[in-house]
């Protein structure tokens, strides 16, 4: 059987746009190497989000219509059975952490510039927001409402069904091998242990991988070391179930140690921190990931008072995932310059983005540029 495309990746960004082909009337094919979202995107904080991203306003534009795309895609399918939880986020910083309080200012002026909604909160107004919670003397915030968790294996197995539902076909335990192309460079399919998927294009969803895995598909062993992404680990600790759970929304800190914590989707609280990711970094082992975790509850009990009396580390769960970060930061989608129906999808902030990457990808892939995704190609890093 042909296809009109062949996705590489069954992570989040992989699914999604099988679903968004296969609703355009695309046959569709997905190679998943293992399992559904047990890459990355089982491994992610998961939080939805465009309010901190307020540096360039093509990246900003882009994950605002991503939070918006999982609101067009709750109304479809309901929010329960994708995953999507409506917790809003907030950001904490104390008037005594001077840069970091002008920086929210600055965020907060280039967020309501951007339209996105948000509302300053004083401290009176954070004090009845997040009751039952110590935050920092003289902590002020940002509520961002529009701001979402996302139960990301939920979500990424859900639209994975509603992609077969409209005909493609996922196939998983199914590693794409090579790239089968004509001399001229035409691609002709992707060869597999089964065989070869014939289709005229390829898109690489390959996560964290993507360099290994355009080296692997297309024989270039340079693309492995020269593609333009680095790998940056990060700690996640979720607690177990807490019976009356004071994290209701998303909270987002710098002002003592940086830390960030969300409702987790099962009922107990998920914590990641940046400084504690920079330490897993160096060192990946047990026990360091053990040293991580307990550096990440006791800041949690800083803000969630008694927590260390609720639960010891053994009876959380420690993740390690591994982001795809592009050298600048934003995106990379688009095709591979030389190879055009060869397109490569590689992303940190891969969950806010998915339903905005997915959606424009009928169009990308027959030959138009959506002006959203124009500043996002490859062509912008040098060699490529
Ligand atoms: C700690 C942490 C926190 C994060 N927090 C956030 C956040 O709050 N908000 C946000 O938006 N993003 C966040 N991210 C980033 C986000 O999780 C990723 O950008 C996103 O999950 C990437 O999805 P993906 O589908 O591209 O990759 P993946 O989920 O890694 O999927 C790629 C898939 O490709 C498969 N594959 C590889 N090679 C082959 C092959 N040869 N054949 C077939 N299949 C293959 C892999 O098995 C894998 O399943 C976070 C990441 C981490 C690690």
């Amino acid at each position: 059987m042909s296809y009109d495309a062949v996705i590489v990746g069954g992570g989040i960004i992989g699914c999604t746009t099988a679903y968004f082909l296969s609703r355009a009337g695309m046959r569709v094919a997905l190679l998943e190497r293992g399992a559904l979202a047990r890459g990355t995107t089982g491994n992610s904080f998961a939080w939805a989000n465009a309010s901190t991203k307020t540096a360039d306003a093509a990246y900003h534009r882009l994950n605002a219509a991503g939070v918006a795309g999982f609101r067009t895609l709750a109304a479809e399918f309901g929010a329960e059975t994708l995953g999507i939880h409506e917790t809003g986020a907030i950001q904490v910083v104390s008037r005594s952490d001077g840069p970091g309080f002008r920086a929210m200012q600055d965020d907060f002026a280039a967020l309501r510039g951007f339209g996105y909604p948000c509302r300053w909160l004083d401290g009176e107004a954070l004090a009845a927001e997040a009751r039952g919670l110590t935050l920092p003397e003289g902590a002020e915030a940002l509520l961002l409402p529009a701001d979402l968790v996302i139960d990301a294996p939920r979500f990424t197995n859900a639209i994975a069904e509603a992609a077969r539902s409209g005909g493609a076909v996922i196939g998983e335990n199914c590693p794409a091998l090579a790239l089968a192309a004509d001399d001229d460079g035409t691609v002709k399919g992707i060869e597999t242990a089964d065989g070869m998927i014939a289709a005229p294009r390829v898109i690489v969803a390959a996560g964290a991988d993507t360099g290994r895995v355009l080296a692997e598909l297309t024989g270039f062993d340079a693309f492995a070391t020269r593609f333009p992404l680095r790998e940056v680990p990060g700690l996640l600790l979720t607690t177990p179930p807490l019976e009356q759970n004071p994290i209701r929304r998303l909270i987002y800190t710098s002002t003592t140690d940086e830390l960030h914590l969300l409702p987790a989707p099962g009922g107990g609280i998920r914590i990641g921190s940046d400084d504690v990711d920079g330490a897993i970094w160096e060192d990946r082992s047990e026990a360091s990931m053990r040293r991580g975790g307990a550096a990440l509850l006791k800041r949690a009990g800083r803000i969630v008072p008694g927590l260390s009396d609720r639960v010891t580390l053994d009876d959380c769960t420690l993740q390690v995932g591994v982001r795809p970060y592009p050298q600048d930061g934003k995106a990379i989608i688009g095709p591979l310059p030389g190879a055009e129906e060869l397109y490569v999808l590689a992303t940190h902030s891969g969950i806010t983005l998915a339903p905005a990457i997915a959606a424009h990808m009928p169009a990308l892939v027959h030959g138009q540029t959506p002006p959203d995704l124009a500043p996002f190609g490859l062509g912008r890093f040098p060699g490529f």
